[in-house]
């Protein structure tokens, strides 16, 4: 009986390092997409003064815009 125990107990402890070389792993893939969120610059509407991301900004020679519909107020007024 005292072999089936250790074999018991060396398999929970191989099931117990599977698991925390898992949650490890996804630990480490979660990291840098956090960190590439707030690498996108932010950029001010100057017609409403709202932030918004630099891949999402209307951008025109006179400014940087939230919407095609602020541009266009701030530059036909
Ligand atoms: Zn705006």
């Amino acid at each position: 009986m005292g072999f089936i125990r250790i074999l018991i107990i060396i398999i929970v402890i191989f099931l117990l390092w599977q698991l925390y070389f898992r949650i490890k792993r996804q630990g480490e893939k979660a990291r840098p997409q956090l960190k590439q969120q707030p690498s996108i610059p932010m950029l001010r509407c100057q017609h409403c003064g709202t932030h918004i991301p630099e891949n999402e900004a209307i951008k025109s020679p006179k400014g940087v815009y939230c919407c095609e519909q602020h541009r266009r107020e701030a530059e036909f007024n």
